[in-house]
C-alpha cells in the first residue's frame, strides 16, 4: 500500500504530491496533487515548486 497525503485543495488522498507555494503573501509549502497544481499554476506569479513527494 502506498502512503498517501490529503490534498488541501481537493481534499482527496494521493500518493504523488507536489510541494508548492501558490498563495499571495503566504510562504507556506503545501502538498497538492497534480490536478490541483495544474489548476492553481497557470498565470500564478506566486507559484513556486519545491519538489515531488512519492508515498
Ligand atoms: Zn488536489
Amino acid at each position: 500500500m502506498p502512503k498517501v497525503k490529503k490534498c488541501p485543495h481537493c481534499n482527496e488522498d494521493h500518493s504523488i504530491m507536489f510541494r508548492v507555494q501558490y498563495k499571495p503573501a503566504d510562504k507556506t509549502w503545501y502538498f497538492l496533487c497534480e490536478a490541483c497544481v495544474l489548476e492553481v499554476k497557470p498565470g500564478n506569479s506566486h507559484y513556486r515548486y519545491g519538489g515531488t513527494w512519492k508515498g
